[in-house]
């Protein structure tokens, strides 16, 4: 089956013995009753436990990602610290550095005080070697994103994931930007993969949510034991939302893609902008301005279609500026040393008219500089 075959079929497939829904139902139900003390009902108990709308989301992102096992939480973080709990206590993890802020927030801020390391550093390119020299007896995990957050950059995956299986660590990739549509992680080596769902995989800025998908059976029942012990499950009203939102997630994505490709061909012409990052597909574009900070912002607020809002990957067209919104709380010194200037503006393409798009952000760079 083809990948838009299954983000339409996986999971909802009708029960000719209930009433042959074509819809996966919304299950409310908190509990679930038994007619015998030691057999739960079609293996359902307790629905942080397990949930027949999850399941069969859940069901349908392990098929997507070509994985075995999937597992829906109530956010992208909340997914992160499900994987992060794999770990112990003294265990060090080596990170991309130009990860997504909420992530470096979570590890530096938040697990660095329960003993975990980490390790932020740039293995981008021709500097993968850095990995090895990186990796000690301690280290437990890579963890990456690609494309990159904001600056787009876009790893060797099975190169990395590689080093990661012969140093027998666990190689972890983020798969937000890129989603099943683009780059399918667990077929290149990597042993999770993880998505904030609230981004392109729901797509209509209405759900936040976050997902895991292995294809290991062991890894698998660690990830389902930490599930319901923590218990940042997605509910299933959300659950509901994101199969509703996959269904079109191929026809999204191409659009995005498209549109994308228009706004950097208009972009490339501006003698404002110094450099666009584009990885060639997706609707992720990031571009910097030859403007001070006063001037970005001037930009940023001149749009009048593309709203400034944090988030991405939605039908509406999303900017933001990363180095006072979702950067922020990246120190000055740091943010700089890894490309995150003032006049740097990430852009999430929608699925407007890109004609639109185009009129929306030239009237705006004129009006920034005038
Ligand atoms: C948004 C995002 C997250 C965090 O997900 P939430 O759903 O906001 O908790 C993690 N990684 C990336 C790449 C993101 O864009």
């Amino acid at each position: 089956m083809k990948i838009s075959t299954k983000s339409i079929h996986i999971g909802g497939e009708p029960n000719f013995k209930n009433s042959g829904d074509v819809v996966v139902p919304i299950h409310l139900s908190s509990t679930f009753a038994r007619e015998r003390v030691n057999q739960p009902t079609a293996g359902y108990e307790y629905s942080r436990t397990g949930n027949p709308t999850r399941k069969a989301l859940e069901r349908n992102l392990a098929a997507l990602e070509n994985g075995r096992y999937a597992f829906a939480y109530s956010s992208g973080l909340a997914a992160e610290t499900n994987a992060l709990f794999l770990l112990k206590q003294g265990d060090h993890i080596v990170v991309i550095d130009d990860v997504y802020g909420g992530t470096r927030r979570l590890f530096t801020q938040v697990f660095s005080k329960f003993g975990l390391n980490f390790s932020f550093i740039d293995f981008s390119g021709d500097k993968i070697n850095i990995l090895n020299e990186t990796i000690n007896k301690k280290t437990k995990m890579i963890w990456l994103e690609s494309p990159t957050n904001p600056l787009l950059k876009v790893l060797d995956i099975e190169k990395i994931a590689q080093i990661g299986r012969k140093c027998r660590l666990i190689t972890v990739v983020d798969n937000t930007f890129a989603t099943p549509i683009y780059q399918r992680p667990l077929e290149l080596g990597a042993d999770i993969v993880l998505h904030s769902t609230t981004k392109y995989l729901n797509g209509h800025s209405d759900s936040v949510g976050g997902a895991i998908v292995v294809k290991d059976k062991k890894l698998a029942s660690k990830l389902l034991y930490l599930q319901n012990a923590i218990g940042a499950v997605l509910s299933p009203f959300d659950s509901y939302l994101l199969l509703r939102g996959l269904k079109t997630l191929t026809i999204r994505m191409q659009k995005h893609s498209d549109n994308a490709h228009k706004v950097v061909k208009f972009l490339q012409s501006n003698t404002h902008i110094k450099k666009i990052n584009y990885p060639g597909f997706s609707g992720m574009v990031s571009f910097e301005l030859d403007l001070n900070l006063r001037q970005s912002i001037r930009f940023l607020e001149s749009l009048k279609l593309i709203h400034i809002a944090e988030s991405l990957g939605a039908v509406e067209s999303l900017v933001e500026h990363p180095a006072t919104m979702t950067h922020a709380s990246i120190p000055y010194g740091e943010r700089i040393k890894i490309g995150l200037h003032d006049g740097l503006i990430r852009l999430s393409v929608g699925l407007e008219d890109v004609n639109d798009l185009i009129q929306d952000l030239r009237q705006a760079l004129q009006q920034c500089v005038s």
